[in-house]
């Protein structure tokens, strides 16, 4: 089995403006806007495909880790 914690989602609360571009462009619904922030909604669906990253216009959503 892949560790599937080898990367970790990383939110900067501060920097998102709750746009839902990362929420929008997840394939795995693991994101939702609560309180006009982005807020991990279902970790365990992510596959890591990083487009949430990618597509955050505020750098705001990022994977890292080992
Ligand atoms: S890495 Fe991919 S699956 Fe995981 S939250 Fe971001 S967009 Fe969704
Ligand atoms: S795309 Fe970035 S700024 Fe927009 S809701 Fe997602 S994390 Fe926040």
């Amino acid at each position: 089995m892949p560790d599937k914690t080898l990367q970790t989602l990383y939110v900067e609360k501060e920097m998102c403006k709750g746009c839902g571009i990362c929420v929008a462009f997840c394939p795995k619904n693991v994101l939702e806007i609560k309180n006009n922030k982005v807020a991990i909604k279902n970790l365990d669906a992510c596959i890591q495909c990083g487009q949430c990253e990618l597509r955050c216009p505020d750098y705001a959503i990022y994977l890292g880790g080992k």
